[in-house]
């Protein structure tokens, strides 16, 4: 099996239920930053790194995270 740590995948937010806890721009700062004005993350990049992205994925209290193929049932 290839190493897949540095792979990129698709991402996007569905933000309806955040909790605006930060966590995904600690964990991903790459891909998500942080709107001041409306105190919620925002995607600064469509696409990541996988590991970094499925981290805050998995950690994302609200299920608020979309990673195209990734199923949170694992
Ligand atoms: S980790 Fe989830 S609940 Fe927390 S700010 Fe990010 S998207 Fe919102």
């Amino acid at each position: 099996m290839a190493n897949q740590a540095d792979d990129t995948v698709d991402v996007g937010l569905d933000l309806e239920h955040c909790s605006g806890c930060q966590g995904c721009v600690e964990m991903c700062p790459e891909v998500f930053g942080w709107d001041d004005t409306l105190e919620l993350p925002v995607l600064k990049d469509s696409t990541g790194r996988r590991e970094q992205v499925l981290q805050a994925a998995a950690f994302c209290p609200k299920d608020c995270i979309r990673v195209a193929g990734w199923k949170r049932d694992w």
